[in-house]
């Protein structure tokens, strides 16, 4: 491997051959426009909960890629469901059907 002088820490090193991917798979079955995004943000700038929270759309997606189940499902509780972002989403990702499902995973899903 070529020494370049610096590398990524580790702690931001997410190997994904090692992510529970559960969770991602688990909602892609049951709503496949979850597989559109293409985290352009446009949800997260119109977000009604962020401008009280950090909640992220966008950060939510990345999250249940990584497999940073537990962080998705909390973050997902500080939604609204006003469904602005579905409105503006250019891939018609269903995103409130998309947090929906992540708490509902929480219920049903891994207990
Ligand atoms: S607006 Fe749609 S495509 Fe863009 S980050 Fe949000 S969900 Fe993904
Ligand atoms: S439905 Fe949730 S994620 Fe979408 S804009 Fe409203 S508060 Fe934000």
């Amino acid at each position: 491997m070529i020494d370049f002088g610096y590398a990524p820490l580790k702690i931001n090193i997410h190997d994904l051959d090692k992510a529970d991917l559960s969770l991602m798979d688990w909602i892609t079955a049951r709503d496949e426009s979850f597989r559109l995004c293409i985290a352009c943000g446009s949800c997260t700038a119109t977000c009604t909960a962020g401008n009280f929270t950090n909640f992220s759309f966008r950060e939510l997606c990345h999250s249940i890629r990584r497999g940073e189940v537990e962080k998705a499902v909390r973050e997902s509780e500080k939604c609204m469901l006003c469904g602005k972002c579905t409105l503006v989403c250019p891939r018609n990702v269903n995103t409130r059907n998309i947090i929906k499902l992540v708490r509902k995973a929480n219920q049903n899903f891994r207990v």
